[in-house]
């Protein structure tokens, strides 16, 4: 079967030839693969920022986004059965007996960093024909989900970090909103990608009044998605950070998801009293910049604030990921479909990694790459 690889010894990207896995103990799935999409994090890979092959290979096959279908499984497994629409998860548990976090199942919560992920560290991704993975990482989807099933994975991570604002926010005894009047909190998404979007889809499900503050101008393909959806779109081109304060009120959440540090931290000066800023993005290390730490640590006391930063997803945000994006399906359908800018076969899998352009770009495997 053919996959989408890359070579980072001979900095090289191309589709190679693979052997069909087979189920080899009880509690195994096999996938056939549906589709799989591409972020960020495939193209920092493809310029060779990271990305490390699976022991005894040179290249590592792509892909951490995805939706397959269960075509086989081990005599052991109850969570799926053939025919199953299904989504992989993309971190795989440590070995490290003293780990805990692995031990109980939320290899997100790692200690030791000798976690392995799909696409990404160690094993191979999803942008193959078939794939065998242990149930317990196979996290079954409704069937009406197929065309936008491949988003439950960015989704996850909107749902981690919400799980965590719940807990954080149970310390308010009166629901943690700031506003008595309609009891609504206010949340920022920083950032207007699919992994802004998909948060502020969340957001505004959660009940958050939710603006969306991003550079790209007042009318484009993203604000008409976080319009849609009852969020206010706001464009860093006609509007300050201070601006959006004054226009929001006391802001209880911002979602970052940009990974751009300057803004991140003119943000948080911008933090409402007993608000909570959650950090998703990676930023690119480039030159120092200078921020105002008195005036943050004043702020971080003196307002009860907190910030968070968070990565990959457990189990539970598996779970709520799947059963809000059937929430999100009914309730903005076009929204929903419109952060799907486009599909490619998988001959053409370098395009929307290298051209970057539209929401979020699927490569479309259908069995086809298994000939
Ligand atoms: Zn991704
Ligand atoms: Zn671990």
């Amino acid at each position: 079967m053919r996959a989408g690889a890359v070579f980072p010894g001979k900095r090289k990207v191309e589709i190679v030839s693979l052997d069909e896995p087979e189920i080899t103990s009880p509690h195994e799935v096999k996938l056939r693969m549906l589709e799989v999409g591409v972020c960020g994090t495939d193209r920092e890979i493809c310029s060779f920022r990271h990305g490390t092959p699976p022991e005894g290979y040179e290249f590592l096959v792509l892909g951490h986004e995805s939706v397959g279908e269960v075509v086989e499984t081990g005599s052991g497994v109850s969570r799926v059965r053939p025919g199953d629409l299904a989504v992989p998860m993309v971190r795989h548990s440590c070995p490290d007996p003293g780990c805990v976090a692995c031990r109980s199942g939320r290899q997100d919560f790692c200690y030791s960093g000798n976690f392995r992920e799909r696409g990404i560290k160690q094993l191979h991704g999803f942008m193959t024909g078939f794939v065998v993975d242990d149930e317990h990482y196979i996290h079954p989807v409704p069937g009406e989900l197929r065309e936008v099933a491949v988003l439950v994975e960015p989704l996850t991570i909107a749902e981690k970090a919400l799980i965590q604002i719940n807990a954080i926010q149970r310390r308010l005894p009166w629901g943690s909103t700031s506003n008595p009047t309609d009891h609504r909190n206010r949340a920022v998404v920083l950032g207007a990608g699919p992994v802004g979007l998909l948060g502020a889809m969340a957001l505004v499900n959660a009940g958050f009044e939710t603006y969306v503050y991003s550079r790209e101008e007042e009318q484009n393909p993203r604000s008409d998605v976080a319009n849609a959806i009852g969020a206010k779109y706001v464009s860093s081109h006609a509007t300050t950070i201070r601006q959006l304060a004054s226009l929001a009120g006391n802001i209880d959440v911002v979602y970052e998801a940009a990974g751009a540090s300057q803004t991140s931290f003119e943000l948080l000066e911008a933090l409402g009293t007993d608000g909570v800023f959650v950090l998703t993005g990676v930023p690119r290390h480039g030159e120092p910049i200078s921020i105002d730490a008195d005036r943050l640590a004043h702020n971080l006391v003196l307002k009860n604030q907190v910030i968070l930063g968070t990565v990959n997803a457990g189990p539970d945000a598996f779970e709520a990921a799947i059963r809000d994006l059937g929430v999100f399906y009914r309730r903005w359908p076009d929204a929903l479909r419109a952060l799907i800018t486009r599909r490619y076969p998988i001959e053409r899998f370098c395009e929307p990694i290298f051209e970057r352009s539209g929401i979020k770009n699927i490569i479309v495997l259908d069995g086809k790459s298994g000939c």
